[in-house]
């Protein structure tokens, strides 16, 4: 346990702030939130600036901050903090390109502060299960199941459907950051189509084909267009036997046992990473689930579908 708390920033409080980063920061043992970056939102208990300039200016004694807003706005601020020195912890996905992405970690590499690019659902608690059960073994068949009611998760968040948002790849950029820390052999989008609502920027659907050299059926299907609990599951098919990582990695089913407690706490140890992380000096920045979902983009036939407007409950 450490003697004294690090002081930390969080830049958007929105949806995911309120729900996770507050939460997990207000019990860390590592992290004080200390200062609240928002043009509309204020944060008890932390001191409050309306954007990064205004920060950085009043709160230099401040050695960390925590981004998460969307990945438009989002770059700005990252460049801002990177060039101030601070050890910097960014929600995914990293960025709207790739070469922004390479861009804040060849900038953090001058720097002598940590980058970290998180990805959340690889805090699963039954992922290292997974990649032990994939260890070594001839994989024949993979599909992955990600759907989800857009309405439920991203109520009114018009942002997501406009270009460089990746519409449902910002779900589905999770099951890709599962498959990149797992798979034994990497496997690459060998296929796509992409489902466009008539005037939207961004796909609400999206059905994959992964290739890894071997000859196995390795596919995706993301929809937004979900009536009903969620799905964030991936099959297997192995020469050691079958499973299914189910609830973005939370458990695993195999021969009708249910492995693991399911229970989810992936930004309290995404926020215990990023602490250790600061205290060896490293940073960690792995882009290859963005350069998966750029892949689909890069490949994607694009269809038109059906309108879509926000559910008014
Ligand atoms: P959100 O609620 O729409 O936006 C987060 C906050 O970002 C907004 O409340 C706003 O905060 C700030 N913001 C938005 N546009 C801005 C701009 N142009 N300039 C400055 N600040 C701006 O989005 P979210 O759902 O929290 O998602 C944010 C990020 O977290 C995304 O990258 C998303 O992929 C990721 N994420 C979301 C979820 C989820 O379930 N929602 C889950 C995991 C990860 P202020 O009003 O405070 O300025």
């Amino acid at each position: 346990m450490p003697d004294e708390k690090m002081k930390i920033a969080l830049a958007g409080i929105g949806e995911i702030a309120r729900q996770q980063h507050i939460p997990a920061l207000r019990n860390s043992s590592d992290w004080q939130l200390a200062a609240a970056i928002s043009r509309n939102a204020t944060v008890d208990g932390a001191s409050n600036h309306k954007d990064i300039d205004a920060f950085l200016n009043d709160r230099g004694d401040i050695e960390a901050i925590s981004l998460a807003l969307p990945p438009g706005p989002r770059f700005d601020y990252a460049v801002k903090a990177i060039e101030a020195g601070l050890h910097v912890m960014i929600e995914k996905p990293p960025a709207v390109t790739l070469a922004q992405c390479h861009l804040l970690r060849d900038l953090a590499d001058r720097t002598d502060a940590t980058f970290f690019v998180s990805w959340h659902s690889r805090m699963g608690r039954a992922i290292d299960e997974a990649r032990r059960r994939l260890k070594g073994a001839r994989l024949d068949r993979l599909r992955i199941d990600w759907r989800e009611d857009v309405n439920q998760f991203h109520p009114g968040q018009d942002w997501i459907f406009e270009a460089g948002n990746l519409g449902v790849f910002d779900p589905g950029i999770n099951a890709m950051s599962i498959l990149t820390a797992i798979l034994d052999r990497p496997a690459f989008v060998s296929s796509s189509d992409l489902y466009f609502p008539k005037g939207r920027e961004a796909p609400i659907a999206a059905d994959l084909r992964f290739d890894n050299g071997t000859g196995a059926e390795m596919t995706a299907k993301f929809d937004w267009r979900h009536d009903g609990e969620a799905r964030w599951d991936i099959e297997f098919e192995t020469d050691r036997g079958n499973f299914r990582l189910v609830c973005s990695g939370s458990y695993i089913e195999a021969d009708g046992q249910r492995i693991g407690d399911g229970m989810t706490d992936e930004y309290p140890l995404l926020y215990a990473l990023f602490a250790d992380l600061v205290r060896q000096g490293r940073s960690e920045t792995d882009f290859s689930p963005m350069i998966q979902v750029a892949d689909a983009f890069l490949l994607g036939r694009r269809h038109e579908v059906a309108a879509f407007d926000w559910r008014k409950d």
